[in-house]
């Protein structure tokens, strides 16, 4: 595997930029041999991901992204399928990418043993997911979406670094840290998300509101704000089993990150 720097040309320009937590985790990603984009949605980052890797695979959830992401992003291998049991032979992967999908996943646990188990040795792992930071009470997601029956329905489980350390156990080491947005974070999730629903509505929105609202957003996630931050972003290594042997043993699984409301 290669960990030479990335390269700062050759980005491809006919696709819309990287914002937040894409700009900062394509940063972050030197270049490999082959990454696996985990929640990879409509393929939005899996399609910068040719100036990283060879071999790339995209993998989600959703039959319909997927299909959106097989018509927009060529040369890239796409599977449906659930992250608690990747359909991977085990050390397949030098990088793995998941931007903000485990607080989503059934069983976070399941999910970060299988993630470690088709990484390779000294592999990469880089992770977001919202945090538990100061302001994790007005995750939009958490505050706008309400089951049929009109109660709260949290979809986003926030974590801490120590969280994602105990999901790791010794098979994993942090690298690299950033919690990126506070205040502004949330407040202006919240006015996208307003803003999308009046759009879906025949509203006409300014472009001009449309991109403040992004680089506000964009802003907001460059900067670190350490334990207070919204947003929690690491990048972690696969230690080798004799490295991991004399870390701090691993707990047994145990459900992390309670949904908050
Ligand atoms: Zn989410």
């Amino acid at each position: 595997m290669s960990t030479r720097p990335p390269s700062k040309t050759a980005e491809p320009t006919s696709r819309p930029p990287l914002g937040d937590r894409a700009a900062l985790a394509y940063n972050w990603l030197p270049r490999v041999g082959s990454v696996l984009d985990l929640g990879c949605a409509d393929g939005y980052v899996t399609a910068y991901l040719r100036n990283r890797a060879a071999k790339i695979v995209g993998f989600d959830l959703n039959f319909t992204d997927v299909r959106a992401a097989k018509g927009k992003v060529g040369g890239t291998h796409f599977v449906v399928g659930i992250a608690e049991a990747l359909p991977f032979a085990s050390a397949s992967f030098d990088a793995v990418l998941m931007l903000d999908v485990l607080e989503h996943v059934g069983n976070d646990s399941h999910s970060i043993d299988e993630i470690v188990r088709v990484m390779r040795t000294d592999g990469y792992l880089i992770l977001s997911t919202p945090h538990k930071g100061l302001f994790g009470f007005l995750d939009p997601e958490n505050f706008f979406l309400r089951g049929k029956s009109g109660t709260p329905r949290p979809r986003h489980r926030h974590y801490s670094v120590t969280d994602y350390k105990m999901l790791f156990g010794d098979r994993l080491t942090v690298t690299r840290t950033h919690r990126g947005g506070l205040l502004v974070f949330p407040l202006v999730m919240i006015a996208r998300k307003i803003v999308h629903r009046l759009m879906a509505r025949g509203w006409r929105i300014p472009l001009i509101v449309r991109d403040v609202i992004e680089r506000t957003v964009n802003v907001s996630y460059k900067i670190n704000y350490g334990r207070l931050g919204f947003n929690v972003m690491v990048l972690a290594r696969k230690l080798s089993a004799n490295a991991a042997s004399v870390g701090v043993p691993r707990p047994t699984s145990r459900a992390l990150g309670s949904p908050q409301p």
